[in-house]
This record gives structure tokens, C-alpha cells and sequence, in this order.
């Protein structure tokens, strides 16, 4: 395959272009040039080309006629000069990138990318600007540093995952089925498998956490359907490990293709699965992966932004739309054969406005089969509306404060953490409850240096606040991040104080550790703001017990459960019964047939039987292990 589309490129670019080698690098053809001048001053060969190989192209500057790098860093440098605020200046020299990091972007880009090609034309290094993060995270630099260290690896992986993508189409029987492998009727373990004649592609590849069984743990990659060494790419919605975290797996058990996701969700998922290792590992309980799979995982991920099309395997085309749900969550839309048939994986949607995020895409180019999740898909499962809820957190607060009393908000590192920080500290600003401090502990200040790193996924709103106002509400003095146990006693012991802590189920984390030291102060209060799985702590001190025995080095210790609790649920990251039924509405275009996924089986089937009823579409909610054929 690559002999013919290097013949073609040699074909049509320009003799001058003196292209050097050809090269698959993931789903883009690399050409490299000694003299990429000519491709980058004449934008429209390059478009020419793509449109008529049907592929993407990228040029590559050859080693050899690359700048040497401290003479482009002093250029750089003197180009820009000190408006565009420069960090850091990096090199990829592989793939011939310099990669500049700076508090102004837009002054290293230029009006309609002129500085871009300044720097181009004069260096032959291509340059990758990025905005130099408000707040330091941890992970980013891990990632990156990993990139940097395995360059020629990756190269090669990329080659490896090109080669398969590219490959010629030998079935066109134009079935298309999907196996329900985990999440369906349920929800955990989210894991869907979309075979056409041709390919195999996994969209999402979860855990679920709060089960206490292994068999209802991981996704059914017992499944005849499912075999490892068929599959051709992986898709990741997003970070949640319900989605995400079961993916470094595959790569123990040998797979060698790529993982697509969003930025975002690349580098929290990453953080997420890590952590999940490291409570496992606490825990004592086996584990179903290690820390090299997850470096395997990185190395193997193909970042996307919203709206880029992709070819995944010869006949699946990927594109991801804003999902609302946590930054960089997406509903993977997949593209099947010329025109053959679309599908759209709506699972974990907002279809509203948050304080974070801008409400799910709900147009697509084409689409036959939509899948959506019914996490609140129950008739009564109507919540409040955001301003209700924010009424709500500050009178709870408010009282507590005046009693002396702390408020502990257990809530999801990712997501939930952030939205409910920024009510907080708005609130806080506007002198709606008084200066307290917030602590915040588990992973939430690294999920909000990662949310902070990728601006352009949040909602106009927070990043105008944030660049232009200079307000970053994950800044504010009142938020402090706990680092040590000791710290964590204080607090216990201290002040009236309000504690945001992982995990948001109390099934683990600092967030049982909170509430056994807070619990049997009536003074006291606890905030669920987000859904409390089946048989978690959570949820059964949501229903009210009053009781709770809890082993503590090996013996039985009972708590007595004297603080307020509350419930309050129009926070959720998710879409209630009525935002899902608008969604149904006004989805474009009409879909044949829509499946309902991603909620307990009372709300998957009721919810399935109204999408029957209102649109006289076809619609299903099947359980895990059935395979549906979609054509
Ligand atoms: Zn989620």
C-alpha cells in the first residue's frame, strides 16, 4: 500500500519538493522534503493531494536541512520577541517539531498562522505551540517526558498501527454489528465491540469500580465475538475509568494498535489509571494490569480534536464531538465504508450548559444508529435546575458554618470536583457564604491542572474568565490542596472548613476517611453531588441508613451516623430524563434506530420504550453479551 501512495506523491508533488523518504506515521502519510519550502509556501499542493489520495498528509522538513537547534531557539526567540511570553522551547527531532510552550499563543500562531510560517520557512523545523499551563501538572509532564524518551519507539508503533489502517479493504460484505460487551443495562465497564466485514474497533474499555465481584468487574472479553488479536483500533469516550479503565490491559495481553482519544482524556485517564493501580495495590487485590501497560497505552494513543476525521481501520472513519459530560469527554461518531452507514456513541452526555463545558453536539453529518446513555433515564428521574441546586449547597453550607460544623462533598477527582470548586469559590466571591478555606483531597488539584492545561475544551465562558480576566477560579486562595496525613488531622480537628475528597462514592479513598471522623457529629454535614452506584457506601447511606459497621484492622468498628446528609443531584455530569428526551428531539438527523445503554436495567427499558412511543423509530436496550446486527 505504501509503494502505491508513495508512487502517487512522487507523482504529483512538484519535482522540486525533493522529497526524501514516505513514511505511514499512525492514520497520516508523512512526506519528508529537502526542501519543504515549496510545500508549505503553496498551501494548495498539499490539499490537492490529501483530497485526491483521500488521506492526510503532513510534510516532514528532512534531519539534514533542519537549523541547527540552538540557532532556532535564538530565532525563535528574536521573532516573537517578549510579547509572546515564551516558557519553554523543546525539540521532537524524529518527527522534525519544535515545540513552543507560551503564556501567549496567539502571539507565536499570528494573524491567520503568518508566524507559524516565519518560523517554518527560516528553521525547516515545524513548529507545535501550546499554552504554558496555569498550574503545574504532574501527569503533562510525564506524558510528555515519556514521548521524549521513547521517540524512535513510538515512530515505529505509529508505522506499525499506518500499515494495518491503510491496508487494502478484502470484505465488503457490509454487515455491521455491534457486541454489547459491558455497560449495557448497567453501568460500569462500558465496552462496546463494532465489527464490519473488514475491521474490529472497541468503543471504550471500562471498570467498574464499585463492584465487588470480578465477574461484573471488567468487560466480557470472554465473548466468542471478541478476540484480541483481530482488533483494530480502540476508541476512549472519555476519562472515567467506567470508560477508560480497563484499556492498559489490552497491552498486556499483547495488542499492538492505537487508542484514539482527546487530549484531555489522554492525560486523565492516564492519571486515573495509575491511581486505580495504586488503591488496587493498597487494597491487596489482584491486578489485572501494570504500570508498564499503562506507559504501553500512552506510547499507543492517537490524540484527536473535536470535529478531526480519521481514518481507524480501511473502512471506519472516527470523529469526536463535544460530549459535555467531563473536559475532553466526546461521543465518537464512526463513519463506516463510502457512505455505508453511521453510528454515534452518546454515552455519558450533559445536553446543558455547566459551569465547565458547553452542552453536547447533538448534529452530525449523517447517522443511522444512535447509541445513549440512561444513567437518569427513569420518568421520575427529573432533577432540579442548577440554580435551585446552587441554592441548595449554600443554605447546607451556610447552616453548617454557623453551627461550627464541617461540609465534606465526596465527588470524582474529574469532573464533578471542578464543577462544584467553581460554585464554590463564586459563591465565595460574591459574599453568598462566608471565607472558609476548601480543602481538597485525592487527586483533584492534578485533575485541575489538567482541565486548566486544555483550555479550548472548556466552555467559552470559563475561558474567557480565565485568559482574559485573569480570574482561574482553581487559583483562589480559599482552595487548598491536603499533601500529608498529618494535614489531614488538622483539619479534622480544626475550624468550621468545607472538604472536597475522593472517591465520590465513599467506596475508598480520603473521602471515608473524612466521614469516619466526621460522622457522628451532629454538627456536621455530608453532600452527595453525584450518582451513588449500586451497593457503594454511598448509596446506602443515601437511602438512610443510620448504622454502619466498617472493618479497621481487622476488626469490626461501628459508626453512628449523626451528621445531616443531603442529596443533591443537578450537578451531575449526565443528562436527566428530560434533557435526554430533548435530546432525542432534536438530534440531527433523525436516526433509525436508537439503543439505550449505560443505566440500571429499569431505566434502560423504560427509557428504550419512550424513544419507541414518541419518535416510532425502532429502539432497543439489550444486556451485556447480546451482539445486534445494525445492517
Ligand atoms: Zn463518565
Amino acid at each position: 500500500m505504501l509503494e502505491q501512495i508513495s508512487r502517487d506523491i512522487h507523482e504529483e508533488l512538484p519535482d522540486n519538493s525533493e522529497i526524501s523518504r514516505i513514511e505511514f506515521e499512525g492514520p497520516e502519510v508523512a512526506v519528508y522534503s529537502r526542501n519543504p519550502k515549496v510545500l508549505v509556501d503553496d498551501e494548495t499542493i498539499i490539499k490537492e493531494l490529501a483530497k485526491k489520495l483521500r488521506k492526510r498528509i503532513v510534510i516532514r522538513s528532512d534531519p539534514d536541512v533542519r537549523l541547527p537547534k540552538d540557532q532556532t531557539m535564538y530565532l525563535i526567540n528574536e521573532l516573537v520577541g517578549k510579547e509572546g511570553e515564551i516558557t519553554t522551547i523543546d525539540f521532537d527531532e524524529l518527527v522534525g517539531e519544535v515545540v513552543i510552550e507560551a503564556l501567549k499563543p496567539g502571539v507565536i500562531i499570528g494573524k491567520s498562522g503568518d508566524m507559524l510560517r516565519t518560523i517554518i520557512s527560516k528553521t525547516l523545523w515545524r513548529p507545535r505551540v501550546m499554552r504554558t499551563p496555569p498550574i503545574e501538572s504532574r501527569v503533562i509532564k510525564t506524558v510528555r517526558h515519556l514521548y521524549q524518551k521513547h521517540s524512535k519507539k513510538r515512530q515505529d508503533i505509529l508505522r506499525v498501527i499506518g500499515k494495518r489502517i491503510h491496508r487494502p479493504v478484502i470484505y465488503r460484505d457490509d454487515t455491521i454489528r455491534v457486541t454489547a460487551l459491558g455497560g449495557f443495562a448497567e453501568v460500569g465497564r462500558s465496552s462496546a465491540l463494532v465489527q464490519t466485514g473488514e475491521s474490529k474497533v472497541l468503543v471504550d474499555c471500562g471498570i467498574n469500580v464499585g463492584s465487588n465481584s470480578p465477574n461484573n468487574t471488567f468487560p466480557r472479553f470472554d465473548l466468542p465475538e471478541f478476540d484480541i488479536e483481530e482488533l483494530d483500533a480502540v476508541v476512549v469516550s472519555h476519562a472515567h475509568l467506567d470508560h477508560s479503565g480497563f484499556v492498559p490491559y489490552l497491552f498486556k495481553y499483547g495488542y499492538k494498535g492505537a487508542i484514539y482519544a482527546t487530549r484531555p482524556t489522554r492525560d486523565l485517564m492516564t492519571m486515573l489509571q495509575l491511581d486505580y493501580l495504586d488503591v488496587a495495590n493498597k487494597e491487596g487485590k489482584t491486578l489485572p494490569y501494570e504500570q508498564d501497560d499503562i506507559r504501553e497505552s500512552v506510547l499507543h494513543t492517537i490524540v484527536l480534536d473535536y470535529g478531526e476525521v480519521t481514518d481507524i481501520s480501511p473502512d471506519i472513519r472516527l470523529t469526536f464531538h463535544n460530549a459535555g459530560h467531563i473536559v475532553g469527554s466526546a461521543i465518537p461518531h464512526l463513519h463506516i465504508g463510502e457512505g455505508v452507514y453511521n453510528l454515534a456513541f452518546a454515552q455519558d452526555i450533559k445536553y446543558a450548559k455547566s459551569n465547565l463545558l458547553d452542552p453536547a453536539i447533538s448534529r452530525f453529518p449523517r447517522l443511522e444508529t444512535l447509541f445513549i446513555e440512561s444513567t437518569y433515564g427513569k420518568p421520575q428521574d427529573i432533577l432540579p435546575s442548577r440554580t435551585e441546586c446552587e441554592d441548595l449547597l449554600r443554605n447546607i453550607v451556610f447552616d453548617t458554618i454557623q453551627k461550627g460544623g464541617k461540609v465534606l462533598i465526596p465527588v470524582l477527582a474529574v469532573g464533578r470536583a471542578q464543577e462544584i470548586l467553581v460554585v464554590l469559590e463564586g459563591m465565595m466571591r460574591d459574599g453568598k457564604i462566608p471565607n472558609i478555606p476548601i480543602y481538597t483531597d485525592g487527586m483533584i488539584r492534578e485533575a485541575s491542572a489538567i482541565t486548566t492545561a486544555h483550555p479550548e475544551f472548556l466552555s467559552k465562558s470559563l475561558r474567557e474568565r480565565i485568559f482574559h480576566e485573569g480570574q482561574n477560579p482553581f487559583l483562589a486562595e480559599q482552595i487548598n490542596q491536603v499533601a500529608s496525613p498529618e494535614e489531614r488531622d488538622l483539619i479534622i480537628q480544626g475550624d468550621p472548613a468545607i472538604i472536597v475528597a475522593t472517591s465520590g462514592m465513599l467506596n475508598g479513598g480520603p473521602s471515608v476517611l473524612y466521614f469516619k471522623a466526621l460522622c457522628q457529629d451532629s454538627n456536621n454535614s455530608l453532600i452527595f453531588v453525584s450518582y451513588q452506584g449500586k451497593g457503594t457506601l454511598g448509596s446506602k447511606i443515601q437511602k438512610g441508613i443510620t448504622e454502619i459497621q466498617m472493618v479497621e484492622e481487622g476488626k469490626t468498628v461501628m459508626y453512628h451516623i449523626a451528621m445531616g446528609v443531603h442529596s443533591i443531584t443537578g450537578f451531575t455530569g449526565h443528562s436527566d430524563r428530560r434533557e435526554l428526551e430533548n435530546y432525542i428531539n432534536k438530534v440531527i438527523p433523525k436516526p433509525e434506530r436508537v439503543v439505550v445503554i449505560h443505566g440500571e436495567e429499569s431505566k434502560v427499558t423504560k427509557f428504550a420504550s419512550w424513544v419507541y412511543k414518541t419518535t416510532k423509530r425502532e429502539s432497543l436496550a439489550p444486556p451485556n453479551g447480546t451482539t445486534i446486527r445494525l445492517r
